[in-house]
């Protein structure tokens, strides 16, 4: 799968393609130095709940090779930097999905994956479920689909780069 710079990434690689070409060495500012490190360490948490989760597996197969962006899965808290939510989020296992997300250290960004973790999905009604995970952790990337592909997800992880990129700050 092709990865496509926006102009502006073209740009700053350029500048520090021929900086380095030039000079043998590369001036930049720490926060785009400690920037730059975290969006190549992306380490995400596995939160499967539900079909959703399957897709979540797939984007860390071989095919799609998530790993070559330097994002890895984790099965603890305290080693992730992303948590993924992937699937229906029930009342009953919401505490869990916070207290998951509070053990993780920051700078912690979460994405929320399909419409059951956006806003219920199909089971909106139901009195088990939560209409949203936004209601109990900040989402940083919602994924839209029933279920995303993982070419989706993958998408999502780009967006979520871009966004740490775009940011840059050091102080979340
Ligand atoms: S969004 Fe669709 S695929 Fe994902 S958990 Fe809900 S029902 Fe399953």
């Amino acid at each position: 799968m092709a990865v496509n710079l926006s102009q502006a990434e073209e740009n700053q690689f350029a500048h520090l393609k021929e900086d380095y070409a030039n000079k043998g060495f590369i001036v930049t500012k720490v926060d785009d130095l400690i920037n730059w490190a975290r969006t190549g360490s992306l380490h995400w948490l596995t939160f499967g709940l539900a079909c959703c989760a399957v897709e979540m597996m797939h984007v860390g197969t071989p095919r799609y090779d998530v790993e070559r962006f330097g994002a890895a899965p984790r099965a603890s808290p305290r080693h992730a930097d992303v948590l993924i939510v992937a699937g229906t989020l029930t009342n009953k296992m919401a505490p869990a999905l916070r207290k998951a997300y509070d053990q993780m250290a920051e700078p912690r960004y979460v994405i929320s994956m399909g419409s059951c973790a956006n806003g219920g999905g199909y089971y909106h009604y139901s009195y088990s479920v939560v209409r949203g995970c936004d209601r109990i952790v900040p989402i940083d990337i919602y994924v839209p689909g029933c279920p995303p592909t993982a070419e989706a997800l993958l998408y999502g992880i780009l967006q979520l780069q871009k966004r740490i990129r775009r940011e840059g700050n050091i102080v979340r």
